[in-house]
């Protein structure tokens, strides 16, 4: 008797009749019922993601491991192929398959998948915390001390008057600097229980792209930037927290204008590339990021010291876009060369009713 276990993915868009052509097939080469299960991936989201089950139908083979995932055009071309090499693995493995106690094994392994998620935002998050704790304790150290250092000379010279306006401005911008990292900080403390709070539901993300950068009129013709939206027909609903999405698409579009000198060319676009997920640029032509900066530019902390002007925040805002990216499956990354601007892509998966 066949070892063999095999899920069988489908969606709402998979054909019935695709569904029954491939159990067909399965039962045609041998595959007995109790070894095939079948999965709906809207109701096991989770464990379609964590199998990386992109397009449906798919055909995950669970055992003997390691785990394969067949789709495609040519599956039934593919189950012909691979089918009687499975058996053949699953019986020179000689061991029993794994005891299926439950007729819902795929549900047992969707808890299973949501766990594992949970525990690893729940690490991402302390080790989130601790990175910035570590970085406040070492850098709230510098604007204290020099507003002591400022206070102590005022204190220590009071006969050398015309110092004293250099010295009160120096100790001001230094609260202001102090002002700014702790303004970051709460907003990092309320984003980090928010992330942990996620509410994800059907979002029409034109909507919200049109929202965020209508609020960002002010700020765009204050720089005389122009922003470009430009969004890809249709345009499927995503499964996504809209205030978490809004703060994501906040943070890239103030970048963006923060980091493009004045006149610059912003633009919002989307893209929906395959079945289970919607791609988002902001993209600008400032003065971009280097190669070895890519990927730090995602840990809290991070400023590249190349901008020549003021700092208005303190490197946390692509830190916690990621968290609230990967809190819903998705990716955040950038692609850039420097001088020729920048591309912030972000993922979000497609809402399945
Ligand atoms: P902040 O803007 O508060 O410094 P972020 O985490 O949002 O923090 O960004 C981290 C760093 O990445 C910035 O300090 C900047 O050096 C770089 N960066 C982010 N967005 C852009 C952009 N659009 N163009 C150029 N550099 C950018």
């Amino acid at each position: 008797m066949s070892t063999v276990q095999v899920y069988l993915f489908t969606s709402k868009s998979t054909h019935r009749d695709q569904i029954k052509q491939l159990q067909q097939r399965l039962e045609a080469l041998g595959c007995p019922k109790e070894a095939l299960q079948i999965v709906d991936v809207s109701e096991q989201p989770y464990l379609a993601e964590r199998l990386r089950v992109v397009a449906t139908p798919a055909l995950v083979k669970a055992y003997p491991e390691p785990r394969q995932v067949l789709a495609g055009k040519d599956l039934l071309e593919q189950v012909d192929y691979w089918w009687p090499r499975w058996q053949t693995e699953a019986e020179a493995n000689g061991q029993p398959p794994p005891a299926v106690t439950s007729p819902d094994v795929a549900r047992l392994e969707e808890e299973l998948a949501r766990a594992q998620l949970t525990i690893r935002q729940l690490t991402a998050q302390v080790d989130f915390r601790n990175q910035v704790i570590e970085m406040l304790a070492h850098d709230l150290r510098n604007p204290l001390t020099a507003v002591s250092i400022a206070l102590e000379t005022l204190e220590m010279a009071p006969q050398r008057q015309e110092l004293a306006p250099q010295l009160i401005q120096q100790a001001r911008n230094q609260v202001k600097t102090l002002d700014r990292m702790i303004t970051s900080i709460l907003q990092v403390s309320r984003n980090q229980q928010k992330v942990l709070q996620l509410n994800p539901q059907a979002v029409q993300l034109p909507e919200v792209i049109q929202q965020v950068a209508q609020s960002f009129q002010t700020l765009l013709a204050s720089r005389q930037h122009t922003l470009q939206v430009d969004i890809a027909e249709p345009c499927p609903l995503v499964f996504a927290d809209p205030d978490a999405l809004r703060r994501v698409l906040n943070n890239l579009l103030d970048n963006a204008c923060k980091y493009t000198p004045p006149g610059g060319q912003i633009s919002i676009s989307t893209l929906h590339s395959t079945t289970l997920k919607v791609q988002v640029t902001v993209a600008d032509n400032g003065p971009g990021i280097p190669l070895t900066d890519q990927e730090r530019i995602f840990d809290p902390s991070t400023r590249l010291a190349n901008h020549n002007q003021e700092p208005s925040g303190y490197g946390l805002g692509l830190a916690v876009c990621r968290q609230i990216i990967q809190a819903h499956y998705g990716r955040i990354w950038v692609e850039s060369e420097p001088g020729r601007g920048s591309r912030f892509h972000f993922t979000l998966p497609v809402y399945r009713p």
